[in-house]
């Protein structure tokens, strides 16, 4: 009998069984796989720059080797709170405010463990960042989804339906997360739509869980706003950042969460017991990140905006309908014109046939049918890898 018990059990954890892996990485191993160029996973093929890996060699030749503070490193603390300070205006204190994690990834599923019960909401945009989904699950709360829509036009602008976001809050509603600038869309969420969000988390005594991480990949004149900058979010808000996108540091792993003391307390205690802390070198280098020059973010944004117009010419000649994005550095497309019945079996086309990796649009949905006519590209690359992937897709034929 106790045998039958024990060969009955299942050895997955039910949420286990309920995602997937990441379609995302997947395609990079694909990629490395059939020697497609790979515009798929958002990570820079060029170097980071020399004065923080230089940082992070001094601290480990000095030996900061061992645990930081579980939180954070003092030094990278002081020095969020205050380019916070000179970017949004907002006054955060490093020492109740900040929990440094792994990467803004760990921020995220922290902050979802401390703030979720069981039955409990979360809106989330989408197309989303694939993460958001199983993250969802992990924490327990059911997500509810709330369409953003493409512009008629590729140069007009994502947008979502108020009533639809309205109708989305509930009293069992706990957080909303927000992307901006966004993954995979490029939307920049514009103050009027971040007052709109705001209302509503106000009403509805609901957080929003901001994921701020393209925060200075901006096109077109475009500005970024922290909705915790907004009258009333201060005590509603998890500003979520990382050195990641900002540092081209994306193997790194450091990030953090920045919210009012009492949650920062929640999530520092299930951040402490998921990963203790995160790379305490790093953390110092991060410290000399966030020390660099305005005109550090200058070039990087204008370093990525030619890169976003040499891919998207590139797409528009190949006969994809290529979304204009305002900020990170993605390209959403439409792919109706190649007559593929899915993005998965177009996705395999390119990769095997043409020789270069997109991630299918279905892994930034909820139900895959809505993705079936997109795919996204990546385009922070060397201008060679991105001049490659447009020859190789000069190869495509749209469908007569
Ligand atoms: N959030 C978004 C919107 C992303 O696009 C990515 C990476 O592509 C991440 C988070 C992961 O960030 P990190 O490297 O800080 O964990």
């Amino acid at each position: 009998m106790a045998d039958e018990i024990l060969q009955a059990k299942r050895l997955i954890s039910e949420k286990a069984e309920r995602f997937t892996e990441s379609v995302i990485r997947e395609m990079t191993r694909q990629a490395m796989l059939h020697g497609a160029v790979n515009l798929a996973q958002g990570f820079p093929d060029f170097p980071a720059p020399e004065a923080i890996k230089q940082a992070a060699a001094e601290a480990i030749a000095a030996d900061i080797n061992q645990y930081a503070i579980t939180w954070g490193a003092r030094s990278l603390r002081q020095a969020i709170a205050r380019q916070m300070k000179v970017w949004q205006g907002l006054d955060i204190d490093p020492e109740t405010d900040i929990t440094v994690c792994c990467g803004s990834t760990e921020a995220m599923i922290a902050t979802l463990l401390a703030v979720c019960n069981p039955g409990e909401e979360i809106v989330i945009f989408e197309p989303f960042y694939e993460n958001y989904g199983p993250d969802a699950i992990l924490s327990g709360a059911r997500p509810r989804f709330v369409k953003l829509y493409a512009p008629a036009e590729g140069d007009g602008e994502w947008h979502f339906d108020e009533a639809e976001l309205r109708a989305a809050f509930n009293p069992r509603t706990k957080a909303i997360i927000l992307n901006t600038p966004n993954n995979p869309t490029g939307k920049v969420f514009t103050r009027r739509e971040l007052e709109f969000i705001r209302d509503l988390c106000v009403e509805y005594n609901a957080l929003a869980i901001t994921d701020e991480i393209y925060e200075h990949i901006l096109y077109d004149g475009t500005e970024h706003i922290s909705i915790a900058a907004l009258d009333g979010m201060r005590d509603h808000t998890v500003t979520i950042n990382g050195m990641s996108k900002t540092y081209s540091v994306t193997g790194w792993r450091v990030g953090w969460a920045v919210a009012a003391p009492a949650l920062t307390g929640a999530i520092r205690k299930v951040h402490d017991f998921l990963t203790v802390g995160a790379p305490a070198p790093l953390q110092e280098a991060g410290a000399a990140a966030l020390s660099l020059p305005p005109s550090y973010y200058q070039e990087l944004a204008a370093g990525y905006r030619a890169r976003r117009d040499r891919l998207l010419t590139a797409l528009r000649q190949a006969g994809f309908v290529a979304y204009l994005p305002r900020g990170a550095y993605y390209i959403m497309t439409d792919i109706s014109a190649f007559g593929f019945p899915d993005d998965l079996r177009f996705t395999e086309h390119l990769v095997k046939e043409i020789g270069v990796a997109p991630v299918p649009g279905s892994s930034f949905y909820n139900d895959p049918r809505d993705g079936a006519q997109q795919v996204r590209f990546a385009f922070c690359k060397r201008d060679a890898t991105l001049d490659e992937a447009g020859r190789r897709l000069k190869r495509l034929r749209p469908s007569a």
